[in-house]
């Protein structure tokens, strides 16, 4: 109700051209809400300005709404050039990025950004999109945007080529991919255990990348079928098939088990050593999801370990254990 009655309003009050022409049925309500909408931050001088300037640049009554949008921003940003400028810096303080979990296994990703940034972001998506890859490649345009984007975020900085030929010119190794950004965890038993053995299992982790130490990544590729659910800590499960391929690719993603690591040091022994072991550092991040600090977002993987009861170097049995109840993820900033 509020709306309309404002837009009555400004119709009679601020702009004459724009009202006759709709009385007459010149222009239809969606084509008189644009012009509302986009003069109602100037002032009436200017309003009436921009008004007279669009009506006297020939007929708009075809205009579809988009293209009316387009010709008044011109309009606006010319002859309320103080206002525009200022209403564009406050716009900018506003921007964000975020991700929602949806259904499916699926992320939803969205945000506003200042519409050069925006711009870059796109045709740099669109330039990745049709330079990388051959023609065997069958992935769509919009899936290579999405792939590109997260290309861009993994380090390996462009795409892979989705032929599958070995021969294929332009494919590229996963090789360049930064460290892990995200961790998934596999629940015990559904692994296909008996397909992995050769350390990676042992040490309660596949892959790990740029900071695995003790992985030894995954014997044949990973090609071997894991019939197995996945969770992503904090955001929710993901299918087998998603799972298989982060195995394949471990060098972006580290993927913990977090089955009770057989070949670990005895539980006593370890948890009277300061240091924590790779399994266990890997399980508690698992666990966490983020930092422990209440509210904290930092994800668990760009957290620091702390003993909870300290521990103890000069008597490691007075002190807190290095074992899982007394270990939590924190940030850089709440770990003092
Ligand atoms: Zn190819
Ligand atoms: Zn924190």
């Amino acid at each position: 109700m509020w709306f309309a009655i404002t837009l009555c309003e400004d119709l009679e009050n601020r702009l004459p051209l724009t009202d006759a022409a709709f009385s007459v049925g010149e222009l239809d309500l969606a084509q008189v809400r644009t012009i509302h909408n986009l003069l109602q931050n100037l002032s009436d001088q200017k309003a009436r300005i921009v008004e007279a300037t669009l009506f006297a640049r020939g007929p708009i009554d075809r205009l579809p709404p988009a293209r009316l949008s387009g010709r008044l921003r011109r309009l606006v940003a010319r002859y309320d050039r103080d206002g525009f400028a200022e209403r564009s810096a406050r716009a900018k303080e506003q921007r964000y990025i975020s991700v929602k979990q949806c259904d499916d296994g699926m992320g939803f990703l969205s945000g506003e950004l200042p519409s050069l940034d925006a711009a870059t972001i796109w045709n740099r998506l669109k330039e990745m999109a049709i330079g990388d890859g051959c023609a065997g490649d069958e992935r769509s345009m919009p899936q290579r945007h999405a792939d590109a984007l997260v290309a861009l975020a993994d380090g390996s900085g462009r795409l892979t080529c989705g032929c599958g030929r070995d021969d294929c010119a332009t494919a590229v190794p996963a090789a360049g991919k930064r460290g892990p950004l995200a961790q998934i965890v596999v629940s015990d038993g559904s692994i296909g255990f008996g397909s992995f053995r050769g350390g990676s299992v042992g040490g309660g982790s596949f892959g790990g990348g740029a900071t695995g130490t003790d992985a030894e990544g995954v014997p044949g590729g990973g090609s071997a079928a894991i019939p197995s659910i996945g969770f992503l800590p904090g955001v929710g499960p993901l299918d087998p098939e998603t799972v298989r391929a982060a195995i394949a690719h471990s060098a972006t993603q580290r993927i913990h088990v977090s089955a009770v690591d057989p070949v670990e040091s005895a539980p006593d022994i370890a948890a009277l050593r300061y240091r924590i072991p790779r399994a266990l550092a890997d399980r508690i991040r698992a666990r966490d999801g983020v930092c422990r600090f209440p509210h904290c977002p930092v994800p668990a993987s760009s957290c620091d370990i702390d003993h909870t009861v300290p521990f103890d170097h000069e008597n490691p049995e007075q002190g807190g254990r290095t074992e899982e109840a007394n270990l939590a993820c924190l940030c850089r900033r709440h770990h003092r």
